[in-house]
């Protein structure tokens, strides 16, 4: 049996998890629990190439991790897991990298809810259940923050009373950290330069959206903020508004501040803008089809992502690779084009045979020659976990 570690991504209502091999560290086995809480919650295990699913009456996360443990033991595999990672959406200041679990762990995990208020919680409530049904094993938190502790004052500082900032925590923070540190290396070693030695600004295009400047291994800044509302137009996120629309939908929609954030947070980004769908394959098929809001929708978002781009060269000085990452990143052919085509002063070009073929898992470089280098890089957020667990446990990877 090869030992693996099982990694935890706890979510409002979902939990999804990956077993993986230590050694090797691929997933064999995976899957989501999805619904929990309302009448028709199941999980979906993935495994050898197979999809099984079972439904789980109105179970909660705990019933989820009671199903999973089931099936583990029901495939032989529960005795090869050697420690658990959890990803973590908020650690604050307080963690600069990941940690090995403990009570003092989780009460600073605690006082981070508040500035992640969807996400935290639900975290805790995964590491509560996955403690109790494996109390022997190590468990560790990586966090989607951490990475960005490296920013410096005048990039995570908002221009409000500094008292916000000494007192409440008030700063920008920056996620998708997991993903950066596994991109960061990758890029640079695609390129064959050293990672201290490289500038880069990479781009991780999910439902959540983001773009960093990465120098020498390092986050210099990031276009999220205090919370992952700010920055690029997202999948249902606004992105950046003036924060004065808070005031003026509370007036005229009669909206209490919940109700604005509801509206920014589910109702916004792709969504809002076509009137159709957040996914932006959905969004594609119908622009290519001539659906006018889905064109602009679309153009939106590759315009606030170029903008953000070119502002982001500023903290590295000068631009060694751009990276493409995230469900977008890696598949959209069409947003990539659209966003390198306005950023030609920076001395970027695609190749577009090359563009067309970086696709489903398809990584390398789509730049045309005499182009600054650009790179599709499929992210493993799960591997970068795992490879965290398997340290802080002590384990030999
Ligand atoms: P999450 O942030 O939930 O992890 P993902 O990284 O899986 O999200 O990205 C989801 C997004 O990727 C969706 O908008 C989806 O439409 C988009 N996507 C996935 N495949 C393609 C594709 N072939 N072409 C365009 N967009 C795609």
């Amino acid at each position: 049996m090869k030992p693996s570690i099982l990694v935890i991504n706890c979510g409002s209502s979902s939990l999804k998890f990956a077993l993986l091999d230590i050694q090797t560290q691929q997933a064999t086995f995976s899957g989501i629990a999805e619904k929990l809480g309302q009448t028709d919650a199941c999980i979906t295990f993935k495994f050898s190439g197979r999809k099984e699913q079972q439904q789980l009456g109105q179970g909660d996360h705990a019933t989820a991790v009671y199903a999973l443990i089931q099936q583990l033991q029901t495939l032989s595999l529960l005795d090869s897991i050697k420690a658990i990672g959890h990803r973590v959406v908020h650690g604050g200041e307080h963690f600069k990298q990941s940690a090995l679990i403990d009570d003092y762990v989780i009460a600073e995990i605690e006082k981070c809810a508040k500035l992640a208020p969807l996400h935290n919680p639900a975290h805790l409530l995964g590491i509560r259940t996955a403690l109790q049904a494996f109390p022997t094993l190590p468990q560790v938190a990586v966090f989607d923050t951490s990475f960005h502790q490296s920013m410096p004052a005048h990039a995570y500082l908002y221009a409000v009373p500094l008292a916000l900032y000494r007192e409440h925590g008030v700063r920008r923070y920056g996620f998708h950290g997991t993903s950066y540190r596994y991109i960061a290396p990758e890029a640079a070693r695609l390129l064959g330069k050293p990672l201290a030695e490289t500038a880069m600004v990479c781009a991780h295009l999910g439902n959540g959206a983001s773009v960093s400047a990465i120098l020498g291994g390092h986050s210099m800044d990031t276009s999220m903020g205090l919370t992952p509302l700010e920055g690029l137009v997202m999948g249902t996120r606004s992105g950046d508004v003036d924060p004065g629309l808070f005031n003026y939908l509370a007036t005229t929609l009669k909206l209490d501040v919940q109700g604005v954030t509801d509206l920014l947070n589910q109702q916004s980004g792709l969504l809002g803008l076509s009137e159709l769908s957040n996914d932006c394959r959905e969004l594609e098929d119908a622009a290519l089809a001539g659906n006018e809001a889905a064109q602009l929708a679309l153009q939106i978002f590759s315009y606030r992502l170029a903008k953000y781009i070119a502002a982001l060269v500023v903290p590295l000085g000068r631009l060694d690779v751009l990276v493409f990452t995230g469900g977008i990143g890696e598949n959209s052919s069409y947003l990539r084009a659209a966003v390198v085509g306005q950023l030609g002063f920076l001395g970027l070009a695609l190749d577009n045979a090359a563009n067309e073929r970086c696709i489903r898992g398809q990584a390398g470089l789509i730049q045309q020659s005499g182009s600054l280098p650009i790179l599709v890089i499929n992210t493993d957020e799960e591997r970068m976990i795992a490879l965290d667990t398997a340290a802080l446990a002590g384990l030999n990877v």
